[in-house]
């Protein structure tokens, strides 16, 4: 398994972001983890991401529990493993396209403008690569977002919503991007509101109010590959707040509003 959660919670005072999550995800695995606005997603991705410790539970990624390292350690497995891509782009906006690629180089301490014109090139955009990011389009802002979550091969690309900003044509493209990687082995977990973008991926689990309240999977080849290997369902040993036994099971096809009507 490429990352392991093991009961983890994230508490803020009465509150539990995200409330005892057990979760296996394998290398190669394309997760999606739908649930409505405040039901615990982003707080689970930086978790994921090292940008945030949870309070009880460990989290394993590559066989190394991330309670165990230290933040320079930390930083290496940031800069190493992952590759984020958010809703929000955060480019710089007085850098061009390629200059905002080669940030994300600097980063990993090396400069190479022929390998970022190549990163954007993968995504289709080379000949935007002087372009700031005020002269492109939201979707055309985005793909420069995922060509600098790519200049370090990450083996996990976690996405926050990467589609939550863009229109149906590049909604398209991210989404193509991410099949492509997806072939190539990389692992994928994808954070959406859109039952059409979280049905891509091979599974998708769903919070609401932190708890997990639903796991499918959209791909049963992998699902048999992932339990022959040993792999367990998403678990948790807590109670959605207010839930009702015979509470309507909730729908993936619209995972949004299922989570509203219940919690
Ligand atoms: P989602 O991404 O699904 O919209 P979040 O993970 O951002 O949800 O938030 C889950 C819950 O945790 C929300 O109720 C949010 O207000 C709360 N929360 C998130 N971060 C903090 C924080 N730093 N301090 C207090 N509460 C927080
Ligand atoms: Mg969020």
């Amino acid at each position: 398994m490429l990352l392991e959660l093991d009961h983890i919670s994230k508490i803020y005072g009465d509150l539990h972001a995200v409330d005892d999550l057990s979760l296996t995800v394998p290398a190669g695995q394309w997760l999606a983890v739908v649930g409505s606005s405040g039901s615990g997603k982003t707080t689970l991705m930086n978790i994921i991401g090292c940008m945030d410790s949870p309070s009880k539970g460990s989290v394993t990624l590559e066989g190394r529990e991330l309670n165990d390292l230290n933040a320079t350690q930390l930083a290496d497995v940031r800069k190493n493993v992952i590759g984020l891509v958010f809703q929000k782009f955060y480019l710089v906006p007085h850098l061009t396209a390629v200059e905002n690629v080669m940030v994300a180089q600097y980063y990993h301490s090396v400069v190479d403008e022929k390998e970022a014109l190549e990163a954007l090139d993968h995504v289709g955009l080379k000949d935007r690569a002087k372009h700031l990011p005020s002269e492109l389009s939201g979707g055309e802002q985005q793909r420069v977002c995922i060509a600098r979550a790519l200049i370090n091969h990450p083996k996990l690309i976690l996405a926050d919503e990467p589609t939550g900003n863009l229109d149906e044509k590049n909604e398209k493209i991210v989404l193509d991007l991410f099949r492509e990687l997806h072939e190539q082995g990389t692992t994928i977990i994808v954070v959406t509101h859109d039952a059409l973008v979280a049905s891509c991926a091979q599974r998708e689990i769903m919070l609401n109010h932190g708890v997990l309240v639903g796991e499918q999977w959209d791909d049963e080849k992998a699902r048999e590959a992932y339990e022959a290997a040993g792999g367990k369902p998403a678990s948790t040993g807590a109670q959605v707040e207010g839930a009702q036994q015979g509470d309507a099971p909730i729908s993936f096809a619209n995972p949004t509003k299922a989570a509203k009507v219940q919690g």
